[in-house]
């Protein structure tokens, strides 16, 4: 069943705009490794389409002071931010097969990712009505002579840049908070992944969303992104991809000290005790490596297994592996789709074969599912013998693929688990409530599952440490990621200050 494509430009002060350079880039779908004339292709932006953008992002930023974007109320701003999420539930199956087509990813997954984008832009509309009442928070100070208060201030003009994995729900992520706090924006999605970010677009529109609010700009990361990245009039970048990426964005940024918020990669472990049920463990582990073919930046997919169980573990999770529908990512009841680009497949095959070179067993997967011969389908992988030396072990494959490493002592999963220069995620499984407790103490992650992994609710705040990144998204804290704090101190005392003594004329 073919999909209509739409043919989209860029979206730049509320128009479509074909690039100056015309220049495009085709679309890639990785189930049917068809390219460009059926699938189309995207507008690539470069540096005259940036400072149009960046120029309208502007203008609506401060268009006439006291009736723009930054400062309307926050239920002006809402209003655009609800009515943005019941047009993407309008087109939830439409946008869900696009999302399909980009990424290689089952529908039923894309279809839910819609579900989360439309519920993450109506929690940003209720955050914006609520920042009003938030404004002019008293600060106690301590001299009666002097009153204080705070505002909150949009930052300004932000560039987001995000990846491919999630394309619509990771830009969500940024342009809802972005907007509810008044900055005014320009997306750059990933060059791989663009399309539902274009039909975001053509939502603005028929929102009547003002011109200029929100710019959408696809194209190369090496020449969009990284422009936007250094551009002056820039006020803010937030990111979400690579930690390679991410430090070449925080090095631009640094030279303006403008601010960054990064999400960045992850090698996160699930820790298996010996007293879990089996089959529950299994699912978790599952869900937490394979979901999206492990192309998910919080992927637990270092599993530390208590050497009591391991044995009969590892024979039920292959028993759960090989019950996972590998097909047609469009076809019903699909659980693993392909992954979403001929290099992320290469790069994934080569973490295997070196595993293999390393020394690691293969005990499940590792090659290409016989029934498909088109598209870049991966089995689920699951991998043994493994030193926390080798490569499959320290680094993030961002694919389906599962290391996996034992121990004895509760001590002994903590080091293993923290050994590593990421800190995302982090599951731990066990009736035992008091020692879950002390690992989500200990364990160096910016989110910790307890008998559970990967779900992900946006009221919580969702960032990593060490090399996973800077700063929190979602809840609250997503908001005040795009907000500047003022105080505004002033003197209320009918008495002079008298600290020089007035001239002697007086
Ligand atoms: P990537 O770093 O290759 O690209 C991400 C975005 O940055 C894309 O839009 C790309 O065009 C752009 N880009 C590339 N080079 C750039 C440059 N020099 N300057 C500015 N922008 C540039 O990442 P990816 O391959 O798209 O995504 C996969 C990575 O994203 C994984 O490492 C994954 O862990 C991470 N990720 C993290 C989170 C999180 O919440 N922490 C969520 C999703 C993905």
């Amino acid at each position: 069943m073919a999909i209509p494509i739409p043919s989209r430009q860029l979206f730049i002060d509320g128009e479509w705009r074909d690039p100056v350079l015309k220049k495009r880039i085709p679309i890639v779908n990785p189930a049917t490794e068809e390219i460009g004339r059926v699938p189309g292709d995207i507008p690539a932006a470069t540096a005259e389409d940036v400072e149009i953008a960046v120029d309208a992002a502007r203008r609506a930023f401060s268009r006439n002071k006291g009736n723009d974007w930054a400062s309307a109320s926050g239920a002006f701003r809402a209003k655009f931010l609800r009515a943005i999420a019941a047009k993407i539930l309008e087109r939830k199956s439409e946008l869900a097969k696009l999302e399909v087509v980009d990424t290689g990813k089952p529908l039923d997954e894309a279809t839910s990712d819609m579900d989360s984008v439309a519920a993450c832009f109506k929690y940003y509309a209720e955050l914006a009505e609520a920042l009003g009442a938030k404004q002019r928070a008293p600060i106690s100070l301590p001299m009666q002579s002097f009153k204080g208060h705070v505002l909150k201030e949009p930052i300004g003009v932000v560039a987001l840049i995000t990846p491919w994995n999630y394309p619509l729900l990771m830009a969500a992520w940024k342009v809802a908070p972005a907007l509810a706090a008044g900055c005014t924006a320009i997306l750059k999605p990933s060059e791989l992944a663009s399309m539902t970010c274009l039909e975001l677009a053509e939502v603005c529109k028929e929102v009547a969303l003002p011109p200029g609010v929100l710019n959408i700009l696809t194209g190369l990361g090496s020449e969009a992104g990284a422009l936007l990245a250094s551009h002056p009039r820039v006020d803010k970048i937030a990111f979400t991809g690579s930690t390679p990426t991410g430090i070449k964005i925080m090095t631009a940024a640094a030279q303006m000290v403008k601010p960054v918020s990064l999400e960045l990669g992850g090698k996160s472990p699930i820790i298996l005790f010996e007293d879990v049920d089996l089959d529950k463990a299994a699912e978790w582990t599952i869900f937490g490596c394979f979901l999206t073919s492990g192309q998910i930046c919080s992927a637990t997919s270092r599993l530390l297994v208590h050497e009591s169980i391991a044995a009969k573990f590892l024979e039920i999770l292959i028993d759960w592996s090989k019950n996972i529908k590998i097909s047609d990512p469009m076809e019903e009841g699909c659980r693993l789709g392909a992954v979403a680009s001929k290099g992320q497949y290469k790069k994934i095959m080569n973490f295997i074969s070196t595993a293999k070179s390393d020394g690691a067993t293969i005990l499940y997967g590792g090659v290409r599912p016989q029934h498909l011969k088109k598209g870049f389908f991966i089995e689920p992988t699951i991998i043994t013998d493994v030193s926390t030396s080798m490569q499959i072990w320290r680094e993030e494959v961002f694919g389906p693929v599962l290391c996996v490493k034992t121990f004895t002592t509760e001590e002994e999963a903590i080091e293993l688990a923290n050994d590593t220069n990421y800190g995302l995620g982090a599951a731990v499984i066990s009736k035992d409530l008091e020692k879950c407790e002390r690992l989500s103490k200990t364990l160096q992650a910016g989110i910790v599952w307890v008998n559970c992994s990967q779900p992900c609710f946006y009221q919580a705040p969702w960032g990593g440490y060490k090399h996973s990144g800077i700063g929190r998204e979602l809840g609250e804290w997503g908001l005040e990621n795009y907000l500047s704090l003022k105080q505004v101190t002033q003197y209320v005392s009918d008495e002079p200050w008298g600290w020089y003594p007035p001239p002697s004329n007086q």
